[in-house]
């Protein structure tokens, strides 16, 4: 069970900027919620708020029924993927991959089934050997994901994911991420400025300004009432 739950959350920077605005907003278990809103609106605040990357000023984050205000990054049940996919350079792909379990120390044999099972899914076997440097865009992309799959989460963190690809991969890319959500039947939080992705993936859609949330609808009701 993983829901994810906000109850008047708010982030004010070291330099007075209210970046999240008494932020309320209950995603459920295996929801697909989209973040959508400009550059500056504080997508990124949020969701770095639920990971734990970002001290929350005010307020209570849940996930599932635990409190999580002091709860570091790493004990949240929760993986993140990154808008410039934050590999390794010196690292082979299964190393990228296998890293965050080496550091919680799982069985060896463990991190391999694991490592192999994502690779599988995201075509990646064939890459296990390589150094991210001899990949493309996309399938650099797919190591990202495939480290965060790895972790066997309860809640995926997507920040703006797709935003360094060509518009083919893109739409690629979308339809894997919505796959992978059905499969993994996992609760998806993902950021974007696309208006595409947020109405073809989203369950429902989060729609920030200046810091707050102005509106939560499904796809069909905003494309309705827009
Ligand atoms: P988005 O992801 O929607 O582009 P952000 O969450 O990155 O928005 O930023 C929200 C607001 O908070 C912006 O005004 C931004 O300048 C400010 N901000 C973001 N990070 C910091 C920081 N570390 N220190 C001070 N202000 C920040
Ligand atoms: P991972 O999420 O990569 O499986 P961890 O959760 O243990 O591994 O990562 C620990 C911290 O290091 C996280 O806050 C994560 O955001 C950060 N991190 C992971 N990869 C990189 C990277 N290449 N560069 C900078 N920070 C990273």
């Amino acid at each position: 069970m993983a829901s994810v739950k906000l109850e008047h959350v708010y982030k004010v920077y070291e330099n007075n900027v209210t970046a999240i605005k008494d932020a309320n907003l209950e995603i459920k278990d295996k929801e697909f919620v989209v973040l959508v809103g400009p550059s500056g609106c504080g997508k990124s605040t949020l969701l770095r708020m639920i990971a734990g990357l970002e001290d929350i000023t005010q307020g209570n984050i849940f996930i599932g029924q635990k409190l999580v205000n002091d709860v570091p990054p790493k004990d949240r049940d929760i993986a993140m993927v990154f808008q410039n996919y934050a590999l390794y350079p010196h690292m082979t792909v299964f190393d990228n991959m296998a890293f965050g379990l080496k550091l919680r120390k799982l069985p060896k044999d463990e991190i391999q089934k694991r490592v192999h099972d994502a690779a599988e899914l995201l075509g990646l076997m064939e890459y296990l050997d390589r150094k991210p440097k001899a990949l493309s865009g996309g399938q650099r992309q797919r190591v990202a994901v495939g480290r965060a799959i790895v972790r066997q989460p309860q809640v995926f963190l997507f920040d703006e994911p797709l935003s360094n690809l060509d518009a083919k991969l893109r739409v690629q890319m979308r339809i894997e991420i919505s796959k992978l959500h059905q499969r993994l039947e996992t609760t998806m939080i993902y950021v974007t400025h696309d208006q595409v992705e947020a109405m073809t993936m989203g369950d429902r859609i989060v729609v920030l300004k200046d810091g707050v949330i102005q509106q939560v609808a499904s796809p069909l009701e905003l494309y309705n009432h827009p």
